[in-house]
């Protein structure tokens, strides 16, 4: 019984942090530069690259524990 409602409150957390992590990336703007490093882009990508956008969001949750 415990253990089902634990596992509930995982899943319930994953969506919370899925819905989040996707929120969060849909409201940034597209400046023309990396939200990364800053280093300017010929398209109106977010970042330059794939490990740019996983330090980006490192960053992000990182900063995000330290407020709550
Ligand atoms: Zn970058």
């Amino acid at each position: 019984m415990a253990d089902d409602v634990d596992l509930a409150q995982q899943l319930e957390q994953i969506h919370l942090d899925r819905a989040l992590a996707f929120r969060q990336h849909e409201s940034l703007p597209r400046t023309g530069r990396c939200h990364n490093c800053g280093e300017p882009l010929p398209t109106d990508a977010l970042f330059c690259d794939a490990a740019c956008e996983k330090d980006y969001q490192r960053l992000r949750r990182m900063r995000a524990q330290r407020l709550s």
